[in-house]
Parts: structure tokens; C-alpha cells; sequence
């Protein structure tokens, strides 16, 4: 099996609750630069307070200070892991490649108006970082966590304004980095569209 992973797509797109089930049940370590940032932020670190006038205007956080957060992490890795949300620039790519080489990166394809409407119904939760969907995975009890039990919110970048920035942001920036990937022969491309467990099978299947 694959296991140098890279998840690649646009936000809302199901990178963070494939990557969820994947490191659940593959034992995959997963590391999500999104939730990395927002810890920082919580914390209110240097890192935090660097990041967020980035993050809460839907831009890239700039790339010396997110290959600065990931270098160390991604020397330690080793073997296996689940890469969600970096790289999302070439730099950030030729940056990864230095370290590792990766054996798959898996593009998850959905349009542009299914991705406004699941990001701006989405509840994210800020203990253990699972996501909900308000019309399409609710969680068992309404706004509480169902794996920790803590209040659910809606992320500050997840409302329609922001959401159609950070879709511009992908296009220009993070899109390149599929024929990056296609001609290095490590592109996967599954549709992100339907049933979850679906999608997870079809991912699966590109880590064979
Ligand atoms: P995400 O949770 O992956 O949607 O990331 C949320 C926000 O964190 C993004 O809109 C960016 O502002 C920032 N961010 C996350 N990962 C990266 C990255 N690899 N490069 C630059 N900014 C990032």
C-alpha cells in the first residue's frame, strides 16, 4: 500500500473528513497545517499571531513561514503519512520533495457552487477537529461533537465572502500542484461527490 499520502484539493472539497477515516482506520499520522494554524491561534502564539490576519482573510499564510512549521514535522515522519492541506504552492511542493518523496497525491474533484454551499454549512469542531455539515452530516446531538462532546462552531473563514476568496486563492496557487503531481506520475483523481464512504473507497483503491 501507498502510505506517503499528499490530499490535494480545494477547501470543502472532504480532504479533512477523508483524511479523518483514513487515519482512523489505516493508522495513518495525519497533518493538517489548517488545524496546526488554528492551534497556534487558540494558543496565541508568534506563529498564531502571524497567521491569522492571513487565515481570516481566506489568503496563504506566506510559504517561509508554513515550510518553517512543516520541515522538522515532515523529516520526523519517516514512511507514513497523511499530508492535508500543505503542500499548497510549488514552492511548498519542491520544499516537501527535498524531504521525502511522496508516493500519492490524491486530487479530490468537486465543482465550485457545491463547495460554497458545503463550506458555508459546515461546523468544525475546535477539541479534536472533526467536521459536520448542516445538511449533510449532522452530528447525533445538535452542535455537540459526537467523538468529544464539545460545542461545535462555525469557522471564522467559512462564511460565503471568505469561502470565494480562498477558492480564487486555490485557482491561482494550490491548482498548479495536480500537473505538478501528473507529471511526476503521483496523481490520483477521485470525484468528491456522494456518499462519504463512497469517496472513501475510491481512495483507497488509488492506494493500491
Ligand atoms: P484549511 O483548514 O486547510 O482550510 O486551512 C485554513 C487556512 O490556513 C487557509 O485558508 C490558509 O490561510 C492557512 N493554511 C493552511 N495550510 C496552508 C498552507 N499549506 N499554506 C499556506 N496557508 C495555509
Amino acid at each position: 500500500m501507498k502510505t506517503k499520502i499528499i490530499l490535494l484539493g480545494p477547501p470543502g472539497c472532504g480532504k479533512g473528513t477523508q483524511a479523518e477515516l483514513l487515519g482512523d482506520r489505516l493508522g495513518l499520522v495525519r497533518l493538517s497545517t489548517g488545524d496546526m494554524l488554528r492551534e497556534a491561534v487558540r494558543k496565541d502564539t508568534p506563529l498564531g499571531k502571524e497567521a491569522k490576519k492571513y487565515m481570516d482573510a481566506g489568503a496563504l499564510v506566506p510559504n517561509d513561514v508554513i515550510i518553517g512549521m512543516m520541515k522538522e514535522k515532515i523529516h520526523d515522519l519517516g514512511g507514513a503519512f497523511l499530508l492535508d492541506g500543505f503542500p499548497r504552492t510549488v514552492e511548498q511542493a519542491d520544499a516537501l520533495g527535498k524531504e521525502v518523496d511522496v508516493d500519492v497525491a490524491i486530487n479530490i474533484d468537486v465543482e465550485d457552487e457545491e463547495l460554497v454551499k458545503r463550506l458555508t454549512n459546515r461546523r468544525s469542531c475546535p477539541e479534536c477537529n472533526s467536521v459536520y455539515h448542516l445538511a449533510n452530516k449532522q452530528p447525533k446531538v445538535v452542535g455537540i461533537c459526537d467523538k468529544c462532546g464539545c460545542q461545535l462552531y462555525q469557522r471564522d473563514d467559512d462564511t460565503e465572502k471568505t469561502v470565494r476568496n480562498r477558492l480564487e486563492v486555490y485557482r491561482e496557487n494550490t491548482y498548479p500542484l495536480i500537473e505538478y503531481y501528473r507529471e511526476r506520475g503521483r496523481l490520483a483523481t477521485v470525484k468528491g461527490v456522494g456518499d462519504i464512504e463512497y469517496i472513501y473507497t475510491q481512495i483507497s483503491e488509488a492506494l493500491k
